[in-house]
């Protein structure tokens, strides 16, 4: 079983933290550690942006354990890279890690019970952050998973699912690391 550690960042505890453990442990059949929370690092920190660096903080994710398959931190911050000013999710293949900013999904909530919406979104995220380190890249298909979303308009058209490309893909690839036998 894939040990995932999830590490949260600065300010991100809620009663949803559990509900999202459980989500992504039935998800990828993982086993999932909660470590305790951190404070990001200083040198990571844009003082103009008032943003962190995404891919800094990415690779010093994996700094704090060698012992599970994959790391992924969720984040209380804004996160920025040279690619672009806004960072929903960091993706490091050398590093296995991954890492999520909880805060621009906790934005624009809406409906009767909002923090469900934000789960959703984190969920959707988290999925995605780990279809990209088990070997899948962006789907161009907007309703897919791994669509990766440039808006939270676009989060929220996305669905919690692979496409049906995504889904052969990925089982290709647990074919060829032995985890699966066949296609079905
Ligand atoms: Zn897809």
């Amino acid at each position: 079983m894939r040990r995932i550690l999830v590490v949260p960042i600065g300010r991100v505890f809620g009663p949803w933290l559990e509900r999202f453990l459980q989500d992504l442990s039935n998800f990828w059949q993982a086993e999932l550690e909660l470590a305790r929370p951190i404070t990001p690092p200083a040198a990571a920190f844009h003082p103009r942006l008032r943003k962190f660096f995404a891919p800094y903080l990415v690779d010093y994710l994996r700094s704090l354990s060698r012992d599970v398959d994959y790391v992924l931190g969720v984040c209380g911050e804004e996160l920025y890279s040279p690619r672009s000013p806004i960072v929903f999710t960091e993706v490091s293949f050398s590093s296995q890690a991954a890492l999520i900013s909880a805060r621009l999904l906790q934005e624009f909530l809406f409906g009767p019970e909002p923090e469900n919406v934000f789960v959703e979104r984190l969920r959707k995220e988290a999925i995605r952050a780990l279809g990209h380190l088990l070997g899948l890249g962006p789907c161009s298909n907007p309703r897919c998973v791994m669509h990766p979303p440039s808006t939270l308009m676009e989060v929220d058209l996305k669905g919690t699912e692979f496409c049906p490309e995504c889904r052969i893909r990925l089982r290709l690839f647990q074919i060829r690391r032995g985890e699966v036998r066949g296609l079905l």
